[in-house]
């Protein structure tokens, strides 16, 4: 486990000595690297990028596409694979804008809605074959064989599913799935915004994969897309400055190659910095090191009494894993609003409610919500402690 004094690195678990910090899922805590990086771009180097021939400028556009090579060695990709997007939603977003002429799109059922909404935005729905839904086991679980075989059924669609639940935790088996989507011809589209704060991702063959900064110990508001095909094959969904090479009033466009094709307007120029900073910090953190540190936590928190509370059930993952960081729980007799609402006095952070995946949820809880914890690489024993002892008053006082 990561020493205590890890939590000092993070200004607000600094700032707020009593907080046990169980959302991680929804958004990690920015590093201090990370805003060190962002106020340094507003105190000493404030400018446009891409436009300035003074110092500063120059300075600082050289910097974006510094943060594209360390965001690029992140996930073993090429620095023009990635694109700087405000989030997985909005590349979600662009991303479903290029492929709405295709026949099918497949998710799972456990996808977040940023990966469902603008499907059905563009009318697709189960009903009228359009959008074809994997269901998940009862571990939580996508059967892969069965999926692959279900994918031979329609040639020419998309993939587009999730890498790590935001509910269960749980990981896809995406490369398996993705070279038999790419057999049918299916092109494969990754949300891997749970994955890249906790987990390696490997590009693989993917065509195109998402990502966002506050999942991984950077700032909000910015992210990444990763893309295979080359994005000169892409309409730009977003028309603004910096995209074009010229242009004329007879609709002759020469776009850029590459990402700044897709990348339009003024960037958010210090989340950019700060994303990029971000990567090398989880890098240097290192994926094997966070598993070692989300076994240990596991190990604490099965050392509590938080999976034998009467009325609290583990849904998912409700096996042991190694690196398991999310817990999922269902509240019988009582609301987990309530729950959450009482920990929430105790100055304990978890998440409540629907999880922005409705349809896994609702089927899960009846409608009534999850609760769900989820730790980072700053959290303690002590946390575990703090968490089941919070848990333990909250539903004596409930039941
Ligand atoms: N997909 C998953 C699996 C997520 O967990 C989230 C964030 N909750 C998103 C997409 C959307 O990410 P963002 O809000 O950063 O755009």
């Amino acid at each position: 486990m990561f020493p205590n004094t890890i939590k000092d690195e993070f200004p607000t678990l600094k700032s707020n000595s009593d907080l046990v910090y169980l959302d991680s899922a929804a958004s990690t805590q920015t590093h201090q690297s990370v805003l060190d990086r962002m106020n340094k771009y507003y105190e000493e180097q404030r400018c446009n990028a891409n436009r300035g021939d003074f110092p500063i400028s120059q300075l600082v556009s050289a910097d974006i596409e510094l943060a594209r090579e360390q965001v690029a060695e992140l996930i073993n990709a090429k620095p023009e694979q990635i694109m700087f997007t405000a989030g997985a939603t909005e590349g979600l977003n662009i991303i479903a804008e290029w492929y709405k002429d295709a026949p099918y799109v497949i998710i799972t059922e456990a996808e977040h809605t940023a990966n469902i909404l603008p499907w059905i935005a563009q009318g697709r729905t189960i009903d009228n074959g359009r959008l074809i839904v994997l269901p998940v086991t009862e571990r939580g679980t996508l059967d892969t064989n069965k999926a692959c075989e279900l994918l031979a059924k329609y040639p020419n669609g998309v993939l587009s599913i999730h890498s790590h639940s935001n509910v269960t935790g749980i990981g896809t088996d995406y490369k398996k799935l993705t070279k038999a989507a790419h057999d049918q011809g299916i092109r494969v589209i990754i949300d891997g915004c749970q994955t890249i704060g906790t987990h390696e991702f490997d590009p693989f063959t993917v065509d195109h994969a998402v990502f966002s900064g506050h999942k991984m110990y950077g700032p909000t508001g910015i992210g990444f897309m990763y893309s295979r095909l080359p994005y000169d094959r892409f309409r730009s969904v977003r028309l603004g400055g910096g995209s074009v090479v010229s242009y004329d009033l007879n609709g002759n466009v020469d776009f850029y190659d590459g990402p700044a094709k897709h990348e339009v307007g003024t960037p958010n120029i210090a989340g950019i910095l700060g994303l990029g900073v971000a990567a090398e910090y989880t890098n240097y953190i290192g994926y094997d090191e966070m598993k070692k540190h989300f076994t240990d936590l596991d190990f604490a928190l099965s050392d509590t009494d938080i999976f034998n509370i009467k009325g609290l059930e583990l849904v998912f993952p409700n096996y042991r894993q190694n690196g398991r960081y999310v817990y999922t729980f269902n509240c019988n007799g009582f609301h987990p609003s309530d729950v959450s609402a009482y920990l929430g006095t105790q100055n304990i952070a978890t998440r409540v409610g629907k999880m922005c995946a409705h349809p896994i949820v609702n089927k899960l809880s009846g409608g009534k919500g999850l609760l769900r914890v989820s730790p980072g690489i700053y959290n303690t024993k002590e946390d575990m402690n703090k968490l089941s002892e919070g848990l333990c008053k909250a539903i004596s006082r409930l039941l």
